[in-house]
């Protein structure tokens, strides 16, 4: 049993067992690995994909779903604290799925509950669900990860999503990463560490014109509106970015264009009927990594 609270607890080789396994998984509609067992979601922020792709996995898996709800419906209203909820989820599920606003929650629910806890996104430090899914996508749609030149673009300080995602990064050999952000938005001291410690080619750069042609993936996302602590901030920086198919013309023939989602203002719908784009794709892979990173928390 292992908790997933950081893509940085995992190695190559076990990033790539859980790629074979999210591989085999594909193949499976209906199974009963995990009959019996409860999976409670633990969601105290909003929430499509991980809610319901998590959810869809433990059906596959012949597992059961419970939902603790929002704070209206739980005890949580009547004053209940943190720590005595997750320990009641820890008596009644064996895994809990939890989705947080603040930093360090999962990593707290996981100190607190014996059965593993996978982090669902806590605040603006990690989501290394979907890290470990953007990864995989990147080796499902181009057969690898070493050696690719990747342009990530968004919210490089606040997005939970594309830290994991940079930090999974550093346990492959990807050729080189741009990035690039409105000014403060860039990446925080951690993430650069981290890149340089192994050895990662990076550069920030302003313009994507320049590099588009070199790209083999093109990761971007979303201004991360609910962590501003300065709303007037957000305004401001709104628009500052956007990708259009205009953009994509000297863009490689098998370049791909990854999102997390949701997407605001900072991918034209016009781009989606270009072969580039792979968001929606890269959405529906959810279900088979998660159904892999619950064998690997529960068995
Ligand atoms: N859905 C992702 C997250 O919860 C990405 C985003 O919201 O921009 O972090």
């Amino acid at each position: 049993m292992r908790d997933f609270i950081s893509i940085l607890d995992f190695s190559r080789s076990e990033l790539e067992s859980i790629f074979e396994e999210a591989d085999r998984m594909r193949e499976i509609n209906c199974s009963d690995i995990l009959e019996g067992r409860i999976m409670a979601l633990a969601f105290f922020e909003p929430s499509t994909r991980a809610r319901l792709g998590f959810s869809a996995a433990m059906f596959k898996l012949g597992g059961g779903v419970i939902e603790l709800g929002g704070p209206e419906k739980s005890a949580m209203s009547r004053g209940e604290n943190f720590s005595d909820t997750i320990k009641v989820l820890d008596g009644i599920a064996d895994v809990i799925v939890i989705r947080h606003g603040l930093e360090g929650a999962s990593k707290l629910a996981a100190q607190i509950a014996e059965s593993p806890v996978i982090n669902a996104g806590d605040g603006s430090r990690e989501y290394p669900v979907q890290g470990i899914l953007d990864l995989y996508a990147i080796k499902s749609f181009l057969g690898r990860i070493d050696g690719l030149h990747i342009g990530i673009i968004g919210d490089l300080r606040y997005g939970r999503s594309v830290r994991s995602f940079i930090l999974g990064l550093t346990r492959f050999l990807p050729a080189k990463l741009y990035l690039m952000s409105p000014e403060s938005l860039k990446i925080k001291e951690d993430i650069r560490e981290a890149l340089n410690i192994s050895r990662i080619d990076f550069e920030e750069i302003s313009w994507l014109e320049e590099v588009i042609s070199e790209l083999d993936v093109l990761y971007v996302t979303r201004l991360q509106k609910e962590r501003f602590p300065d709303i007037s901030e957000y305004e401001k920086l709104k628009g500052t970015y956007r990708i259009e198919k205009s953009l994509l013309k000297e863009a490689k023939e098998r370049m791909i264009i990854l999102h997390p989602l949701p997407r605001t203002d900072e991918l034209s719908p016009e781009v989606d009927e270009t072969p580039h784009a792979k968001y929606f794709k890269q959405a529906a892979l959810y279900v088979p990594v998660a159904m892999a990173i619950l064998r690997a928390a529960m068995l």
